[in-house]
């Protein structure tokens, strides 16, 4: 079915089980095959063509999270998420939820801006009645003029470097005000800003569906726009374009990053998040799955909130476990999403915390999503915005 790579990954399973122990959708459901290991062990059947595509086996696969937290615990070094792309690959087409998707996606690759022109209508006139009846969870409102829209270089006198923003679909149509902070920072710090005008999305969304081919296309296109722009380095506000970019285009296209980096790699690199104060409060930390477990970034973001005068900061229990939004994952498997969310919820209510922070702005969503349902009180910010606030106030 699969090339040899592929097939060499399945077999060196040992059915050893750790890839489940933090495995999100095993906890939940405790079925086997909604773990890792079991879905290791089905799209190794199916390659040896003992189990054949259906719908049950593709609702296993397409039930995967994507979080990454099984990936660094196999002992045979499998890379479980890719493996799992690929068994989306093969299975896509036995997958009937995702065919809408598959279709609107494939449009939005060619036309992003239409795309989503069409989705802020859609969203107008029907988001209210259905978030009425429980139908739609929180989604924010979209912009009418995306993010890469605005002027392309943002000049600056002292121009101390030349820094250019991957601003992902999230900023540029649901958080432009997430780009707006981190250009006060980058710009107050004297750094030139270049924006990707013809930026396309990075390609995670089509994988998650099993759409090689079309998230392949999207990294050289992507890729072509890095090499253009003369940048000392690219930013990312959003953990998965910055896995997806730095981890997976490699893979996708041949071709390697070498200068991207996530906001928290750079706020520090760059001795930005250095003597900042903001007026008291109880902050605790919520890891990205991207970030922590796709990038092995954990320390920074935490790093920086307890420099930051002003923060008490507090642990929550498990701050490592997804929130249950991961995406597509989150519309097409609502009762396990909101099952995982309800354990984050729990977790940071037993901090008190005043402020939860995260890095990444699809985990804001989630949360904005469970502070509603469970009628919340925290403030939920983006680091990139506490720290705009440090600084300006
Ligand atoms: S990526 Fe996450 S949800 Fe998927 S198998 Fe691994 S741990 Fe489980
Ligand atoms: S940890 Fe690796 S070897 Fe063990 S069951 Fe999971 S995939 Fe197989």
């Amino acid at each position: 079915m699969r090339d040899s790579t592929y097939n060499n990954e399945l077999l060196k399973c040992v059915r050893c089980g750790a890839c489940k122990t933090l495995c999100p959708t095993y906890s939940t459901t405790l079925n086997e095959s909604m773990g890792a290991r079991g879905r290791i062990a089905m799209l190794g059947e199916l390659d040896m063509e003992r189990f054949t595509p259906t719908k049950r086996l593709a609702e296993k696969i397409f039930g995967c999270m994507l979080c990454g937290a099984c990936k660094n615990l196999c002992p045979a070094g499998i890379n479980i998420p890719e493996i799992i792309y690929q068994g989306r690959t093969a299975l896509k087409n036995s997958y009937s939820k995702g065919l809408l998707l598959r279709t609107a996606l494939k449009f939005s690759a060619s036309s992003p801006d239409t795309f989503f022109f069409i989705l802020r209508w859609l969203q107008r006139l029907f988001y209210q009645p259905l978030s009425k009846t429980g139908f739609v969870r929180y989604i924010p409102e979209i912009t009418p003029r995306p993010f890469k829209k605005r002027v392309q270089v943002y000049k600056n006198i002292k121009k101390v470097s030349r820094i250019a923003f991957f601003a992902g679909c999230s900023v540029n149509y649901f958080y432009p005000y997430l780009g707006d902070a981190l250009f006060n920072i980058l710009l107050s710090k004297g750094h030139e800003v270049v924006v990707f005008k013809g930026e396309n999305c990075c390609g995670s969304p089509f994988r998650a569906l099993g759409l090689e081919q079309e998230a392949s296309e999207l990294a050289r296109r992507n890729i072509e726009h890095f090499n253009k722009v003369r940048a000392e380095a690219i930013i990312s506000i959003c953990p998965t374009c910055t896995m997806v970019i730095r981890e997976q285009y490699p893979l996708l296209t041949g071709d390697t990053i070498s200068n991207l980096l996530d906001i928290n790699e750079f706020l520090i690199k760059y001795d930005i998040a250095e003597n900042l104060e903001i007026s008291p409060r109880t902050v605790t930390y919520h890891d990205p799955c991207h970030l922590s477990y796709g990038l092995g970034i954990k320390n920074e973001p935490r790093q920086i909130l307890k420099g930051i005068k002003g923060v008490q900061f507090t642990e929550m229990d498990h701050a490592d476990e997804c929130c249950g939004f991961a995406g597509l994952f989150s519309l097409h498997f609502k009762d396990m999403s909101k099952s995982i969310s309800r354990k984050k919820v729990a977790n940071i209510s037993k901090t008190s915390a005043e402020t939860v922070v995260t890095s990444c702005p699809g985990c804001i969503t989630q949360l904005e999503s469970v502070k509603k349902e469970a009628n919340l009180n925290i403030d939920i910010r983006h680091i990139i915005e506490v720290i705009d606030e440090a600084m300006h106030g």
